[in-house]
């Protein structure tokens, strides 16, 4: 048997992945990132291929890591973790560097960088396995707390988007969600980046208290992940 709740014991950080040059970046939210050796450091991230970063890295040969701050803003998140950079520019109104090796770095909600020279990948089926040699890297944030997914998942009601190596899908989410949610309210789901308001829930960090109905919620409400407006969330028909 395969128990997908076992899954969520791994833990994982969070981060935006960047490549590109002085001209062209792009990045997007990984929580798959880990350090490969110690002599030489070498560092490995795995990407989607039909992500559009996925082909920066493979153009340009390098990749970035910058390290989200426990409270990184969720429009930050939405725009590098739900939208693709073929359709927006992610690096408009965005602080970031070009780093020693060239390497576009993000530096909004940042504690921590590193840029790697790619010397190997590997093809996992959906996904790309980049590895690579540190570059350079620096501190900036010593004493703030990285973002982990299981923060992310726990405290902010984040899921994965579909690209992402974690991500479950509708038949899974619903095993797991369908205990949960089966007493409460009708829940609605964010076209953009799938989180679900649930009113037994609310959105209590953003002044929506346990127990509102979604037409209670304040029409300024937006999504606290991607910024989504509230007129645009859907019922879901299933409930899952
Ligand atoms: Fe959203």
């Amino acid at each position: 048997m395969i128990d997908f709740e076992a899954l969520f014991k791994i833990s994982y950080g969070l981060y935006i992945v960047s490549s590109g040059n002085e001209k062209e970046q792009n990045g997007f939210i990984s929580n798959t990132v880990f350090q490969v050796t110690a002599e030489p450091p070498q560092f490995a991230t795995c990407c989607n291929k039909s992500n559009y970063t996925a082909q920066f890295i493979e153009r340009y040969g390098s990749f970035s890591v910058s390290v989200l701050h426990q409270q990184a803003d969720a429009s930050l998140i939405g725009r590098f973790g739900y939208k693709s950079g073929n359709e927006v520019n992610k690096f408009e109104n965005t602080r970031f560097v070009t780093g020693p090796s060239g390497t576009p770095v993000v530096l909004d909600n940042c504690i921590a960088w590193m840029e790697v020279k790619v010397n190997r990948t590997i093809d996992v089926g959906s996904h790309w396995l980049f590895i690579g040699e540190l570059m350079s890297s620096q501190l900036l944030a010593a004493d703030a707390e990285p973002l982990t997914y299981g923060y992310y998942r726990r405290v902010k009601k984040g899921i994965a988007p579909k690209n992402a190596p974690t991500y479950l899908d509708k038949d899974k989410l619903s095993a797991l969600a369908g205990k949960a949610d089966a007493t409460s309210d009708a829940l609605y789901k964010c076209p953009a980046c799938g989180y679900i308001y649930n009113a037994a829930v609310g959105d209590p960090d953003h002044g929506v208290p346990a127990g509102t109905s979604f037409e209670e919620v304040p029409d300024d409400w937006v999504c606290p992940l991607c910024g989504t407006s509230k007129s645009d969330f859907y019922l879901l028909e299933n409930q899952i």
